[in-house]
């Protein structure tokens, strides 16, 4: 199992779309580990982003993603990052696949809606950035033997 942080944007808040993204991630079979409401300070939100420091749309970035709350998740799943990219779609709504969270709901290049990790490294230095050990609820999940085959001992 992997965990991976998704972050719903202040624009899908503010359109009130959270709720539907949210659920689409439990529809899938996504478990919910942890989940807030945050205004993120704009220190954490350049070391977020720091990977694109530098480039034209940083400074954008930071002032959108810093300007009103955001809905932080952690999410667990089999291959729950690469599932939850998937998900998403491509980064500018208007290439993102019909289908999908930016596909359906977004067409810009920047307020797309949703932040998902880009790999299993990059979701556990960003769980941590935003998240404390005691936040994160790895509680069993009833539903387990539903959402995978467990029969041959594997999660398939
Ligand atoms: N972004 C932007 N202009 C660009 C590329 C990205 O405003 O040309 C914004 C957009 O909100 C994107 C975020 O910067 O989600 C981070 O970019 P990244 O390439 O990491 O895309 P993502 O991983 O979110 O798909
Ligand atoms: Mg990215």
């Amino acid at each position: 199992m992997e965990r991976t942080l998704l972050i719903i944007k202040p624009d899908a808040l503010q359109r009130r779309l959270a709720g539907r993204i949210v659920a689409r991630f439990e529809e899938k079979g996504f478990q919910i580990v942890a989940l807030k409401l945050a205004r993120l300070p704009e220190a954490v939100i350049r070391r977020h982003y720091g990977a694109h420091e530098g480039k034209p749309f940083y400074e954008p970035l930071v002032r959108y993603m810093s300007g009103s709350p955001v809905l932080l998740l952690v999410v667990r799943a089999r291959n729950a990052v690469a599932v939850a990219r998937k998900m998403m779609g491509a980064t500018f709504g208007a290439n993102a696949d019909p289908g999908t969270i930016r596909g359906d709901f977004a067409v810009s290049n920047r307020f797309n809606l949703i932040h998902g990790s880009d790999s299993p490294e990059a979701a556990e230095r960003e769980i941590a950035l935003f998240f404390k050990p005691e936040e994160l609820h790895e509680t069993p999940d009833p539903q387990e033997g539903m959402i995978y085959d467990l029969s041959t001992g594997e999660r398939v």
